[in-house]
């Protein structure tokens, strides 16, 4: 088996992979290094879990170190573009860790939040510049960034950009970037759209398709329990109070699903929170960041705000709602079992789900094991959030601001700027579950 040291990568970068408890490659690390530190493109048909991160930016990290550069403001040297904030702010955190030492300056930039503290980072210069696409095009609008400097692009989840509409913002920051560079472009499934974009923008790509460690769903204990709608809640209280969880991920349907979870596990003293497309980005991160410490063992979120999301320690994912697309559903029990560990995914099934049950399990090409729950009577509880401040609907509507004239996905995001309910867009593209015989 390969070894990070057999990949001719930097005694830093070696040191810091081992500190943070990696020693062998991933395969899409194995074949995607070698090749990257020659300089080539490269098209990776891969999904989160494979260890695609590490693939792109070690080799990213290594070549931007190895030269003697002074930066200039607002120019960044290479440029990763990602859908969504969480997924960007991974990547981020990815770079500080496998970069550490090198020297290098980072920062990652999204929308639904004030841009002076980004403007001030491009400013200060950058050697790698983590975006999602539309803040990238509004700052490149305003002058605060230009692309012609860049020697490595990387375009990462290209059919969830697709899935997202960001599609026509990339075709318009394309042209900034210069023609000579290294270009990598990564996605989990190679819709049309997206395989014409990458014969547009690579030159003789290696390319490389690897499916997520078979071990990963494999080791997920995965079974069905049926129950009426009603009885979901208490449900949920006796998984997370009798089996022995550690953290707990589970997926709603809908923002306001999520919601009331939230309120009856409070009503119960279960610590937990939401994440989705209402919350603030900052509401957002704080309850990332305590599900991630362990300060509260719950995490609730819709499909969307959860994508991209890698905690490590998920011990189990609850399906709150069957998801109506059955490859979410491979999606979303990929959050546990992490790392080569064990995990359970708990599907809840109410009479009107038996359809989206037969769908996903003909996607898996598995009869789930089944079994029954009958609730007890309850008494109802109460909302303790704040309730919305009343607003006259035959008040002026308000202006928008500026940058919300034409509201992109990630800034529907943040707080009351989404329109339409992100759990009604439908992913156009399909997952393919690859391990199954
Ligand atoms: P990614 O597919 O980039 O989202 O990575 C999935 C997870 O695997 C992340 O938690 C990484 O920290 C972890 N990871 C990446 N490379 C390795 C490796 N070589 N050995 C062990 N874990 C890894």
């Amino acid at each position: 088996m390969q070894k990070f040291t057999d990949l001719k990568l930097h005694e830093q970068i070696l040191k810091n992979l081992e500190n943070a408890g990696y020693s062998t490659p991933t395969p899409i690390q194995a074949e995607a290094i070698p090749s990257l530190l020659e300089g080539g493109d490269l098209l990776g048909i891969a999904q989160t879990g494979t260890g695609k991160t590490a693939a792109f930016t070690l080799p990213m990290l290594q070549h931007l170190s190895g030269r003697n550069f002074s930066l200039t403001p607002c120019e960044p040297r290479s440029l990763i573009l990602a859908p969504t904030r969480e997924l960007a702010t991974q990547i981020k955190e990815s770079l500080e860790k496998y970069g550490e030492g090198l020297k290098l300056k980072y920062a990652v930039i999204f929308g639904g939040v004030g841009q002076g503290a980004q403007v001030a980072a491009l400013r200060n210069g950058l050697d790698i510049l983590v975006a999602t696409p539309g803040r990238l095009l509004d700052l490149m609008n305003q002058g605060h960034i230009k692309l012609h400097k860049i020697e490595i692009f990387v375009l990462d989840e290209a059919d969830r950009m697709l899935d997202m509409g960001f599609i026509n913002d990339i075709k318009k920051i394309l042209p900034k970037l210069p023609a000579k560079k290294q270009t990598l472009l990564f996605s989990a499934t190679m819709p049309k759209e997206i395989a014409s974009l990458a014969a547009n923008i690579l030159h003789h790509p290696k390319r490389i398709e690897v499916t997520p460690p078979s071990t990963t769903v494999e080791k997920i204990d995965q079974r069905i329990i049926h129950c009426k709608k009603a009885d979901k809640y208490q449900l949920l209280r006796k998984i997370i109070n009798e089996e022995s969880t550690d953290l707990t991920l589970v997926f709603t349907r809908t923002k306001h699903g999520a919601n009331k979870i939230v309120d009856y596990l409070t009503h119960y003293k279960i610590p937990c929170a939401a994440i989705h497309g209402n919350k603030s980005q900052t509401a957002r991160e704080a309850a990332l960041d305590n599900f991630k410490q362990g300060k509260i063992k719950v995490l609730i979120a819709t499909d969307i705000a959860a994508r991209g999301i890698d905690v490590q320690g998920i011990s189990h994912v609850v399906n709150y709602d069957l998801p109506v697309e059955a490859e979410s559903y491979v999606h979303r029990i990929g959050r546990t079992a992490r790392a080569g560990k064990e995990g359970d995914a708990i599907s809840f099934c109410d009479e009107t789900e038996r359809d989206a049950l037969k769908r996903i399990e003909k996607t898996i090409g598995l009869k789930l094991p089944a079994e029954n729950f009958v609730g007890v009577p309850e008494a109802s509880v109460k909302s303790t959030r704040p309730e919305r401040p009343f607003r006259d609907p035959r008040a002026k509507p308000r202006s928008p601001r500026p940058e919300q004239n034409k509201p992109r996905p990630e800034q529907g995001q943040a707080q009351g700027a989404s329109k339409k309910p992100e759990e009604q867009k439908k992913p156009k593209v399909g997952f393919k579950f690859r391990n199954r015989k």
